[in-house]
């Protein structure tokens, strides 16, 4: 019978946001920017790049959501909703220290918030084309990446050279390569950690302003995980079921799914939503023009906001490979209607490619259902064993 020990280097990730804003306080004393990003579109080595410290805003509490109905229709989804509620309440500090702001145009509410949001602080928004396979859309989102350069550059007051860039491109690939090295001790028994322990991990890149001690922390806990996998220590017995979680981002506050999934007896070995792989999964190729580079790889984002989204049916089905899942939570968020129609594809390749159980869970950020998901959940798991 293995033993459960909670990894000494995972309290650093969870307690990564207070860390974070007193390492803003300083940074902005120092005069750096902080840009405040809404997705995992935004080219963070261009920010990084001016010396400037991107920081996520996208919202994952249900307490700002109140704030955003006085002014947005109710029936968008609550991720759009927790951001924008933030925004206008000022009670996110990571929006309240962000000088300047990027959006991208990806869903339809998204975007038409962001012709409210963009008044409030100095806005760039980045035109984001739907296809990722003609040459006319990596032009267009070349050009956009570009401009995001002279937009930022305009607000730091420093010029970005290619020398800048490129050493921002390496310091980022490493850091996908660490969070990956991470994500993918799970992949088989003993995994000494469970999905709840590697969401503050992988949501704490989104907050980082001194990448080396970031790097540094990433690296103790990658030792530790592997030191302890490699000694049979798991966090679940060998028999729990393996689950796959895809659909729309999740985070502390709206992890209810991935919560009620291990409080069940299973265990979320792999997120490909943006909170996990698919933010960290692909690299940008090191050689040629960095401008190219970037434009490329962020376009191949498998967000479902592209048409058609051919990539996140490969990552799914690559990833339920490599992870030997025995079942697939597709979560989506309410009025997340880009998610919420890939889903009939993504369930069709679960039973008919993967051969593999299938959950759809559509809900909101607030506990009403909780109780009602956990006896889905549970007889989901069930079913499985
Ligand atoms: S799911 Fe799409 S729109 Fe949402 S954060 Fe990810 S890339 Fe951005
Ligand atoms: S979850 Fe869906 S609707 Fe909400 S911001 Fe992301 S893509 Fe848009």
């Amino acid at each position: 019978m293995s033993t459960r020990i909670k990894p000494k280097n995972l309290s650093v990730f969870e307690k990564w946001a207070e860390k974070s804003l007193l390492d803003i306080d300083s940074a902005k004393d120092q005069g750096q920017k902080i840009v405040g990003a809404f997705c995992t579109f935004a080219p963070l080595e261009i920010i990084r790049a001016a010396g400037a410290i991107p920081v996520s805003l996208c919202g994952k509490r249900q307490e700002p959501i109140s704030h955003a109905e006085r002014i947005l229709p109710a029936n968008l989804c609550p991720l759009i909703k927790s951001s924008f509620g933030y925004a206008v309440s000022e009670t996110c500090p990571f929006y309240n220290a962000s000088d300047l702001i990027i959006g991208e145009t990806t869903c339809d509410g998204k975007k038409k918030m962001f012709e409210i949001l963009r008044k409030m602080k100095p806005f760039f928004l980045l035109h984001l084309p739907y296809s990722q396979t003609d040459a006319a859309a990596l032009d267009l989102w070349k050009n956009q990446v570009e401009a995001m350069k002279i937009f930022i550059e305009g607000q730091t007051g420093k010029k970005i050279t290619a020398d800048d860039l490129q050493q921002q491109i390496l310091k980022y690939n490493e850091q996908r390569r660490l969070l990956k090295a991470i994500a993918e001790l799970m992949a088989d028994h003993p995994m000494p950690v469970n999905g709840m322990d590697l969401l503050p991990v992988f949501e704490s890149s989104s907050f980082v302003v001194d990448m080396d001690s970031y790097r540094q922390n990433l690296e103790n806990l990658l030792h530790e995980l592997s030191e302890l996998k490699k000694n049979g220590v798991s966090a679940v017995p060998k028999n729990a079921p393996r689950i796959l979680m895809t659909g729309c981002p999740v985070g502390k506050g709206s992890e209810k799914v991935l919560r009620l999934v291990e409080e069940s007896g299973g265990i979320v070995v792999c997120m490909e939503n943006c909170t996990g792989i698919k933010s960290f999964d692909l690299l940008v190729e090191e050689q040629g023009d960095p401008y190219h580079n970037l434009a490329l790889r962020y376009l191949l984002t498998p967000c479902s906001c592209m048409t058609p989204n051919q990539g996140r049916f490969d990552l799914v089905s690559q990833l339920a490979r490599r992870f030997n899942v025995d079942g697939i939570i597709d979560q989506t968020w309410q009025f997340c209607h880009t998610y919420n129609v890939e889903t009939g594809s993504i369930q069709d390749m679960a039973a008919n490619t993967l051969d593999l159980p299938f959950i759809h869970i559509d809900t909101d950020y607030s506990d009403n259902d909780t109780e009602q998901l956990r006896t889905r959940v549970e007889a989901f798991l069930e079913m499985i064993n």
